[in-house]
């Protein structure tokens, strides 16, 4: 299999290259050359792979994922190897209604508690082995508005022949989000950038196109614009929707809470890959760039407003060229999916609500504030477009992670994970700069 960019279908290069740079040289996004649609052919088998009722076998079936997009690539025979190592972790997908037409699947049982760790785990198993015998070690950028940071520094901390370099806004993410972005030394180094979150990606994509930089280093991005991120993701959706499937055969619509559009578009791939998917519906904060340009068709890219929600606060989402280039415009995009804006005062009064709710199957919920962006966008479906669905809330990350924000909420201390508990012993350490590709380069 190709990978083409956005911007120019006749650029095209392999799996492990396409992973290896990150952003297409001429500034566009790798995506595949063309669809498999290998996943249509396990539905039918939905209840034997998985095992109804059963923990889902994630590395078996990402395997399964993975097949036709690394075929003919160096990477192929090593592929069963790097979904055991990424795919460590389960994705469980848990009931809420006692009807059974709610659930949730829970993406934060990963090392640092979001699902960016399925994405960066397995960008790190990867580019591990691409990195052998070569000499020069790789350099890789990454800008977060809090959890990738955290998920990639976890990932890559002493891999052989890699280091990291992870910018984040300075005061705009949770003191929980912070330390988890500078506690790791080693081969980890942390830039506070004085500056937001859309500012740190500008300044990725810069050093990328900077020609100074690449005759000094090899640079990769570990953001949801590396392939290596987006791909992997596809694999939650395949297994729960063919969960969904094998228990109802009803196909699973989800609500995803969005930022850079990453996790939304790893769910249109596994749909596209033949996974048995209804809706797509993305949950949005404040920043509503996604929601206006589905509402209206004018793309209005604008800087981002810092919300509770933090690792969605993106004003000109990086993955939209992805999702536009399978549908062209909004009137096409809005066929495949449709998106809401919530505020800061919904996703408060939500985490409060759904803690203190009684008609579901377990007590005292605790949203963090982006699940909750989620199930705030579930109670404004129409009560039609609810019943109709097999509806899942994605859960993006553990409350733990929130905990300033949630527990003076829910009146209640949130239970520290055992991972999170390990990250807060470490020391931090982190440079603070300003948002200008002169000073990250005298960082680097
Ligand atoms: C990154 C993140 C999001 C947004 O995901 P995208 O792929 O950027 O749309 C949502 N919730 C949490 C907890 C995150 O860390």
């Amino acid at each position: 299999m190709q990978f083409i960019s956005t911007r120019n279908p006749d650029l095209s290069i392999g799996f492990g290259a396409a992973l290896r740079q990150g952003l297409a040289p001429d500034g566009g996004l790798f995506v595949p050359a063309e669809w498999p649609h290998h996943i249509a052919d396990i539905v039918p088998r939905a209840k034997e792979i998985l095992g109804v009722g059963t923990e889902d076998n994630l590395a078996a079936l990402a395997r399964q994922v993975m097949q036709p997009f690394c075929a003919g690539d160096a990477l192929a025979p090593v592929m069963d190897a790097i979904c055991s190592e990424a795919f460590n972790f389960p994705a469980p997908l848990q009931p809420l209604s006692a009807d059974g037409r709610l659930s949730v699947l829970e993406l934060f049982h990963g090392p640092t508690a979001a699902f960016k760790d399925f994405g960066a785990r397995f960008l790190a198993a990867t580019l591990k082995r691409l990195q052998v015998g070569k000499s020069r070690p790789l350099k890789i950028l990454v800008a977060t508005s809090g959890d990738t940071g955290g998920a990639v520094a976890a990932a890559f901390h002493r891999q052989p022949g890699i280091e990291v370099v992870v910018l984040f806004p300075k005061g705009l993410v949770s003191p929980t989000q912070e330390r988890q972005l500078t506690c790791w030394g080693d081969n980890v180094r942390s830039c506070a950038v004085r500056g937001t979150f859309d500012d740190c990606q500008k300044l990725v994509k810069e050093a990328f196109l900077d020609a100074d930089l690449a005759n000094q280093f090899d640079l990769s991005s570990a953001n949801s614009i590396n392939l290596g991120r987006l791909l992997p993701q596809a694999v939650y959706y395949v297994a729960s929707s063919l969960r969904v499937f094998g228990a109802t055969g009803e196909r699973a619509s989800y609500i995803i809470p969005s930022g850079n559009l990453g996790n939304a578009t790893a769910c249109l791939w596994a749909k596209r890959m033949g996974a048995p998917i209804a809706e797509i519906v993305l949950a949005h904060n404040a920043n509503k760039t996604v929601p206006d340009y589905l509402s209206d068709g004018v793309l209005r890219p604008r800087p981002s407003v810092a919300t509770l929600a933090s690792a969605m606060d993106v004003g000109n989402p990086s993955n939209l060229e992805r999702l536009l280039s399978l549908y062209p415009d909004a009137a096409a995009l809005r066929g495949a999916l449709s998106a809401h804006s919530v505020d800061d005062a919904a996703i408060r009064a939500r985490i409060r609500s759904d803690y203190r709710r009684t008609d579901w199957v377990s007590e005292h919920t605790v949203w963090c504030p982006h699940t909750a962006v989620a199930a705030e966008v579930y109670e404004r479906l129409s009560a039609e477009q609810r019943a109709r669905g097999r509806w899942v809330l994605v859960a993006t990350a553990h409350p733990a992670k929130f905990r300033e924000i949630v527990e003076p909420l829910i009146e209640s201390p949130v239970p520290v994970p055992e991972n999170l508990a390990r990250l807060f012993e470490r020391p931090v350490s982190c440079v603070e700069i300003d948002a200008s590709l002169a000073a990250l380069k005298s960082a680097m």
